[in-house]
């Protein structure tokens, strides 16, 4: 049977969160004389510790209770944050499939964690049975599964995932920061099926809130009570919530700008085709496409010469760029500029 409190560091078991003035009174009516605000101004209140309002909009369009909801400061705060309550410095590992995001080893160098990277196979998919040998590893505690992956732009195979979440005891996060993006499901639907399973996704890519730092976490409500008391009490603004409640209300714009997106994704790769000097365009179901060319470092600086500012991921593979899909303008002169060079 899988037990999540077998899983948690011991501080963390043991920890007494921290009681704010809204854990205390959270009522909306009177005179509030309990958190040493400022009385004056609008912004002069602290925000909703559990963005209850936010919440409940998120649960209408994710169609999940808004007990398995969290929300951080970014997708970067949640990762940070499992981390601290997964692992301890010096001992714990955590395991990753390579290239990938890189604030999954960012955070690890950061808490002391020991970081397994395991290589992607040619096809930039899950090579299974070099994965194998390392889920019974007891201080295995988070894999790390990126889909669509970040900077491959493909989904990692369903079977594959499916395989790791039934055969590993720890915790498995799917980061789906590029879902919208894709012609696939979210993993949110097998939540209850797996209990260690931790689904985060963003506001920061086909919600085009990446200024205002708000990512999701969807999880067992157990999984989420450990969230909630380690972090901080505040973590969101009162701005920033309301500015992602405002974005909700306007979801029809969204979902024209995420079919413009889409549609500008396959238009790129479309007119790249056609560009011999572009060795391989990577399949994408992303909002980036990554392509090869002969020299990637020479190819980023001619196009930085010409103000495109592209991603050069020379350096994690080989003569690998990575373009972001931009406005329709944009990747014109995107193309223009590459046949020019190429
Ligand atoms: C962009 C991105 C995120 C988003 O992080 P935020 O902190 O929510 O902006 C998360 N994961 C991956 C793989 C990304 O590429």
């Amino acid at each position: 049977m899988f037990d999540i409190e077998n899983l948690v560091r011991p501080n963390i078991l043991a920890l007494k969160p921290y009681a704010s003035a809204r854990d205390e009174f959270s009522g909306k009516e009177g005179i509030f004389l309990d958190a040493n605000e400022n009385p004056f101004g609008t912004l002069n209140r602290y925000p909703d510790p559990y963005q209850k309002e936010l919440k409940k909009q998120i649960s209408l369009l994710k169609e999940i209770d808004e007990g398995k909801i969290f929300l951080g400061n970014g997708s970067d705060e949640i990762i940070d944050l499992c981390y601290r309550i997964f692992c301890v410095p010096g001992k714990s590992k955590v395991l990753s499939f390579t290239p990938t995001y890189g604030m999954y080893e960012v955070s690890a160098a950061i808490n002391e964690v020991e970081m397994i990277k395991l290589p992607l196979n040619e096809n930039f998919q899950i090579d299974l049975k070099n994965a194998i040998p390392f889920l019974n590893d007891a201080d295995l505690k988070i894999i790390f599964i990126c889909s669509p992956n970040n900077p491959t732009g493909n989904l990692m195979q369903t079977e594959t995932i499916e395989f790791i979440l039934k055969n590993f005891q720890g915790i498995v996060i799917i980061d789906e920061a590029y879902i919208d993006f894709a012609d696939a499901g979210s993993w949110m639907d097998k939540l209850s099926v797996y209990r260690n399973l931790i689904v985060v996704q963003t506001f920061s890519k086909a919600w085009g809130m990446a200024g205002v730092r708000v990512g999701m976490a969807f999880a067992d409500e157990k999984i989420m009570s450990y969230l909630n008391k380690v972090k901080p009490p505040y973590n969101i603004s009162s701005p920033n919530q309301k500015q992602i409640l405002k974005k909700l209300g306007d979801k029809k714009n969204t979902i024209l700008q995420l079919n413009t997106l889409i549609a500008e994704r396959n238009r790129l790769i479309f007119n790249l085709k056609k560009i011999a000097g572009i060795e391989k365009i990577y399949a994408s179901d992303a909002n980036f496409i990554l392509i090869r060319v002969r020299n990637a470092n020479k190819v980023y600086q001619q196009l930085l010469d010409r103000k495109i500012i592209i991603r050069n991921r020379n350096q994690i593979i080989e003569n690998c760029l990575r373009l972001s899909v931009g406005k329709p303008s944009e990747n014109k002169k995107l193309i223009n500029a590459l046949k020019h060079i190429l």
